[in-house]
C-alpha cells in the first residue's frame, strides 16, 4: 500500500485559494491544490475535503461595533463564503478529471447535496473527492472545528490541516528568526505552551478521539502526496 492510510480529512484554508496577502479566488492557486489532491488520492487513498473561508470573509470581523451586522449574521455570512470556495474546487478538481460532490452543512439544493454521514462515507468508497462546505452549519466556530467534526463522524485516519507555513513552530517564524518548528508534538504540549494548531474546539475533538493532526505547508509542490504516503513532514500531533 503506498499510503498508510485509508481514509484522509484534508483541511483546506480559504487563504489557500488566493495568492498570498490578497483575498479573492485565483484559479490558478485552486487548479493547483486540485493537482495536487488528485495525484494524492491516485495512492489509493479515500479523501475529504474541508474548505475554509477566510480568502472571503470570516464571521469575527464582524465584532468590532459593527452594529449593523450582528456577528451570528457575519459567521453565516462566512459559511456561506466556503460554499463559495467549494463550488471552485469541485469544478477545479472536475477540469483534472476527477470525480467529486460537494457536500453543504447548510441546505442549498441547486447547489450542494446536504451532508449525510453515509452518503458521504459512500461517496468517497466510490473514489469521488468529497468537498464540505458551510463548516458546521452552526456559527461561533470555524473550519478547523467543522474539519476535526467530520474526520470523526467519517472515520478518517489523520486530519491534515494544510497551512502556508511548514507546520508548528515554538513562535511566529515570520517575526522570531529564533523559532523551532516542532516535528512532533503531544495534545498535551499543544495545550500546555498555547500552541495556534487549530482552534480549540478542534483540538479537543482530535484529543478526545485520539486523532491524529499533521500540519504540513501545501505551497511545496507534491507535499499533499507526500503527507498522504506518511512520509515525514510539517508537525504530527497525537497522543
Ligand atoms: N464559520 C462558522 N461556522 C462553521 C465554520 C465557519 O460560523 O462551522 C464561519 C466563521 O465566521 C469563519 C468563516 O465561516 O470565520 C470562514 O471559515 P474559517 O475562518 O474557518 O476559514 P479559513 O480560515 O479556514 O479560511
Amino acid at each position: 500500500m503506498s499510503s498508510p492510510y485509508k481514509r484522509v480529512l484534508l483541511k483546506l484554508s480559504g487563504e489557500s485559494f488566493a495568492p498570498a496577502g490578497q483575498r479573492g479566488i485565483s484559479m490558478e492557486e485552486v487548479v493547483d491544490i486540485a493537482s495536487q489532491t488528485i495525484k494524492a488520492q491516485k495512492l489509493g487513498v479515500q479523501i475529504g475535503i474541508v474548505i475554509g473561508g477566510g480568502n472571503i470573509l470570516r464571521g469575527a470581523q464582524f465584532t468590532a461595533g459593527a452594529r449593523s451586522i450582528q456577528e451570528a449574521t457575519g459567521h453565516y455570512m462566512g459559511m456561506l463564503a466556503t460554499v463559495i470556495n467549494g463550488l471552485a474546487l469541485q469544478d477545479a478538481l472536475e477540469s483534472l478529471g476527477a470525480e467529486t460532490r460537494l457536500m453543504s452543512a447548510i441546505k442549498m439544493d441547486g447547489v450542494a447535496e446536504p451532508f449525510i454521514r453515509r452518503r458521504a462515507k459512500r461517496h468517497m468508497e466510490k473514489g469521488r473527492i468529497v468537498i464540505f462546505a458551510a463548516g458546521t452549519g452552526a456559527p461561533f466556530v470555524t473550519t478547523d472545528t467543522a474539519a476535526a467534526q467530520k474526520a470523526l463522524e467519517l472515520e478518517c485516519n489523520i486530519l491534515m490541516k494544510a497551512t502556508r507555513v511548514d507546520g508548528v513552530y515554538s513562535d511566529d517564524p515570520e517575526t522570531n528568526p529564533h523559532a523551532v518548528l516542532y516535528e512532533h508534538l503531544s495534545f498535551a504540549q499543544v495545550r500546555e505552551k498555547n500552541l495556534r494548531v487549530m482552534d480549540s474546539t478542534a483540538i479537543a475533538h482530535c484529543m478526545e478521539h485520539d486523532l491524529p493532526i499533521l500540519v504540513f505547508n501545501y505551497r511545496t509542490d507534491g507535499n499533499i502526496e507526500r503527507a498522504v504516503r506518511g512520509e515525514a513532514l510539517g508537525t504530527r500531533v497525537d497522543s
